[in-house]
C-alpha cells in the first residue's frame, strides 16, 4: 500500500476532515496517531479511523506539542508523516470582533499550527525526510466578509507552509498546505440552507466537499507519489474560486 511502515501525526483527529484523514492514511497502511483535546473522544476516534493511538493535545500548548511530538517518533522509531489540521472558525463582522476571538483564532490556527510544523521539523531533521501538511482555506487565499480574523489565521499558515519548505527542502522534509472550500463538517455546521445552496451554486461541481475530498488530496502529498512537490497551496472547492 501506499503508505506502507510510515509513522503518521494527525492533529485535531476527533472528527471532520482530521478524522477522514486518519482514516485515509491508515488505510493506505500508516501506522496512525490521531490527537484531540479531550483524551476520551481521541481514543474513541482513533478505534474508528483504524488509527494506532488517540491521545490528548491542545495545539495552543508550545510545550506539550513538542513533548508529545517527541514521544511518538520515539515509541514508533521515526515520524514521517505530520498533518496540522486542528483549527477553529468562528465569524465576526469587523465592528465586533472581540480580543478573545482574535487570541484564540491565533494561537489555535497560526500558533497551533507554527508548534505543530516546528515540532514535526525536530523530528523529521535526522532522518533526513518527511512530508508535513497544514490546513490553509480558500478564505485565506480570496479573503471573506465577516471572517477577517480566520482569513488572517489561514493566510499565515498558507505562509507557514511556503516559508518551512524553503528552510526544511535541504533536509528532505517537504510541506504543503490544502485550501479547502466548503466542507461538510462541525465547522461548516451552522451556515444556513440558504448559504450551503448559494456556495452549491457558485461551485463548478455543484455540491459540498465531504471531509474525504480533503483526506485523499492530503494522503497523495504525503506519499512518495507527490516526492517533488514542495510549498503548495492546494485548493480543493470544487473550482468554487473560478
Ligand atoms: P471540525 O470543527 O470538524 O474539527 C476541528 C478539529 O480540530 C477537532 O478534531 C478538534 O478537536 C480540533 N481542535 C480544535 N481546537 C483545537 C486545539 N486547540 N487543540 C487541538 N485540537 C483542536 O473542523 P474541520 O474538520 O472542518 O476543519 C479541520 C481543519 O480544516 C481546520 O483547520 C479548518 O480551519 C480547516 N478548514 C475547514 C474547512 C471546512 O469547510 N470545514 C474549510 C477550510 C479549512 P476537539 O474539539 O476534539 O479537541
Amino acid at each position: 500500500m501506499m503508505l506502507d511502515g510510515k509513522v503518521a501525526l494527525v492533529t485535531g483527529g476527533t472528527r471532520g476532515i482530521g478524522l477522514a484523514t486518519a482514516r485515509a492514511l491508515a488505510e493506505a497502511g500508516a501506522t496512525v496517531v490521531l490527537t484531540g483535546r479531550d483524551e476520551a473522544k481521541a481514543k474513541e476516534a482513533a478505534a474508528a479511523a483504524g488509527a494506532a493511538s488517540g491521545l490528548a493535545l491542545d495545539v495552543t500548548d508550545a510545550k506539550a506539542v513538542s513533548t508529545l511530538v517527541r514521544g511518538v517518533a520515539k515509541e514508533h522509531g521515526k515520524l514521517d508523516i505530520v498533518v496540522a489540521n486542528a483549527g477553529i472558525m468562528e465569524d465576526a463582522l469587523l465592528g465586533m470582533i472581540r480580543e478573545e476571538l482574535v487570541d484564540t483564532t491565533l494561537s489555535t490556527n497560526v500558533a497551533g499550527t507554527l508548534h505543530t510544523v516546528q515540532a514535526a521539523a525536530r523530528a523529521m531533521m535526522r532522518k533526513k525526510t518527511g512530508a508535513i501538511v497544514v490546513l490553509a482555506s480558500i478564505v485565506g487565499e480570496h479573503g471573506s466578509a465577516g471572517q477577517t480574523v480566520y482569513a488572517a489565521s489561514k493566510a499565515a499558515v498558507a505562509n507557514i507552509a511556503r516559508s518551512a519548505a524553503k528552510e526544511l527542502g535541504r533536509s528532505g522534509i517537504r510541506v504543503n498546505a490544502v485550501a479547502p472550500g466548503v466542507i461538510d463538517t462541525d465547522l461548516t455546521s451552522g451556515l444556513t440552507e440558504d448559504a450551503k445552496a448559494e456556495n452549491i451554486g457558485k461551485t463548478p461541481l455543484g455540491r459540498l466537499g465531504m471531509p474525504e475530498d480533503v483526506a485523499n488530496a492530503i494522503r497523495f502529498l504525503v506519499s512518495d507519489d507527490a516526492s517533488f512537490i514542495t510549498g503548495q497551496v492546494l485548493g480543493i472547492d470544487g473550482g468554487l474560486v473560478l
